[in-house]
Order: C-alpha cells, then structure tokens, then sequence
C-alpha cells in the first residue's frame, strides 16, 4: 500500500512513514499533476480537500475527514483495511520517505554524539539524505502513542 499526500496532511505523513509505508509528500495542494503522479507510482492520494469528490479520476483518491492524525489513520484502517505491523514500523526515512540500512557501529562513529554512540548498539541510515537513527526515548514516545491510540489493533 503506498501514498502521496497533499499539503494537507503533512503530519499523517510523517506518521505512515513511521509506520513504514511508502508514502510520498506534495507541499502543493492537490492538483491534476499530482493525480496523474498518484496513477503514474500507483499511489493512494491522500487529501483533506473535499471538493475532490466532483472529480473524474481513473486512479483511488481518499478524503480524509477527520482533523486529528489518529483519527485520520482510523480513517485508514477502517476504509481502506490498513493494518499498522510490527514488521515494517521505523523502517522508512521520516524526512525523505526512503527505506533504511542497518549500518555498523564503525560506519557511523563520530558522525552521532559519543553519548548516543556508547550506549546504543543498533543503527540505520538514509543513503538518500543521510539521517542517521537508533533505537531512543523519542522511539519510546513514539510506541506509548501508539499504543495508547490502539494503531495494532485490527478487529
Ligand atoms: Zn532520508
């Protein structure tokens, strides 16, 4: 399952890329050339603008309604049956949407702060932008939100 969001969901974007899925960001609203990019990637065009529903488009359009980013991805889980997994979550690039590669330890020595390097023994990196992540207390918050917000439970 893969997406391209408008403008307006900027930060349902960056919560499906935690997730793991693929999904590509316009800063522009939704416009034909982003329809014609969503039929191109065949992507789901996510948006909140509701006169999207007059419009003829051979590709899948969803309008999301709700105006809290959990509510939107309960949206997503009960319209188009998008089940959040364990498997694929924290492995897609929050910045640039790019998959990411479990480097060593070596490779990533003084490019983080030596207190993050001492205590952490997992890393992956975004060949694209070069962000580098582990495994912190923002990952912790990130799993307490989504615990609290039932993201893994599909009935
Ligand atoms: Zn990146």
């Amino acid at each position: 399952m893969k997406f391209l969001a408008d403008c307006t969901l900027g930060k349902l974007t960056l919560w499906l890329r935690i997730l793991g899925y693929d999904t590509a960001y316009s800063r522009s609203t939704i416009d034909r050339s982003l329809l014609n990019q969503g039929l191109i990637e065949e992507r789901i065009v996510l948006t909140r603008r509701r006169d999207m529903l007059k419009r003829n488009y051979s590709g899948m359009v969803m309008i999301l309604w709700a105006d809290r980013v959990w509510d939107q991805i309960e949206e997503l889980k009960k319209n188009i049956n998008l089940e959040p997994s364990l498997e694929i979550l924290f492995s897609r690039c929050v910045n640039c949407n790019t998959k990411l590669h479990e480097v060593s330890r070596a490779d990533i020595e003084g490019r983080v702060p030596s207190y993050i390097f001492k205590t952490h023994a997992q890393f992956h990196t975004c060949q694209h932008c070069g962000r580098i992540f582990w495994p912190g207390t923002h990952r912790e918050r990130m799993l307490t939100a989504m615990a609290e917000h039932n993201l893994f439970h599909h009935p």
